[in-house]
């Protein structure tokens, strides 16, 4: 693509068509054997992102959410009008993959691209995403789940809104809880304020094993952003590799790189 260093293949992380390992074997050691639900949905309010929108059990279409399959999930998307973003956009997009995948990538919203084809990060920074994801032996729809934290795309590309996040929240997290990753890679600033809860930089939270709902998860920079400060690839190139190794430590229980 010309953009600058080059994603290589290192190792893989699992040969392509190999089959996935039992997921009872990673879990030894996670708190992810234990039922998932509840706990209540954990979008706890945080000052500037969701601004007290809390949504707790007592929340009855957040619970309502969480109960549904993935048809019924992917019906209630696609009829939702909770934040007033369906009015402006063209299409949902719910997400794409593995429904089964070991990885969860998380982006912001989607955009132009996306909402004219109705699939995540199919524009521009999608196509470096795919670049990362093959640098590490993976491919969209191969053991991978992609989506966003809003299903619908703000007008002119503009931030997610609080309330429209906190509206989108449950959806996320009925994703995460049906596909039950081993792994969530937290891409941008909306994803990982939205699962993590924090205004935290990416920066500060890189390079750590986070969790949530059980989950391990790794914080790393949008693609978006990737593309307009090519510098930082290299530190992308970290975080996956971190990625990597931890999803394998998963495997080998004692050997998660914290
Ligand atoms: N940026 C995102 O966060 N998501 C997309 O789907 C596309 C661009």
């Amino acid at each position: 693509m010309g953009l600058g260093p080059v994603w290589k293949l290192r190792g893989r992380v699992r040969a392509a068509g190999a089959p996935a390992p039992p997921k009872a074997a990673v879990e030894r050691g996670e708190p992810r054997t234990a039922p998932r639900r509840p706990p209540p949905p954990r979008f706890d309010p945080v000052p500037g992102i969701n601004g007290g929108a809390k949504l707790d059990s007592a929340d009855e279409r957040a619970s309502r959410i969480l109960r549904m399959d993935w048809p019924e999930l992917k019906s209630a998307v696609k009829a939702c009008e909770a934040c007033g973003l369906r009015k402006t956009c063209t299409q949902t997009v719910f997400g794409v993959g593995d429904e089964q995948a070991d990885w969860l990538l998380v982006g912001e919203a989607p955009g132009a691209e996306e909402d004219a084809r109705g699939e995540p990060f199919v524009g521009q920074a999608g196509r470096l995403l795919d670049n990362m994801l093959a640098a590490i032996g993976l491919a969209r729809g191969e053991n991978v789940y992609i989506c966003n934290v809003l299903k619908c795309r703000p007008p002119g590309n503009r931030n997610p809104e609080p309330f429209e996040v906190a509206q989108c929240a449950p959806h996320l997290l009925r994703q995460l809880e049906l596909i039950k990753p081993k792994l969530i890679l937290a891409m941008g600033r909306f994803a990982v304020q939205t699962l993590l809860g924090t205004e935290a930089s990416i920066a500060s939270l890189r390079g750590r094993l986070h969790r949530y709902q059980g989950v391990p998860l790794i914080v790393t920079y949008h693609p978006a952003y990737l593309l307009r400060n090519l510098p930082d690839k290299a530190k992308a190139w970290e975080d996956l590799c971190f990625a990597r190794r931890a999803i394998a430590g998963l495997q080998s229980p004692g050997t998660v790189p914290t």
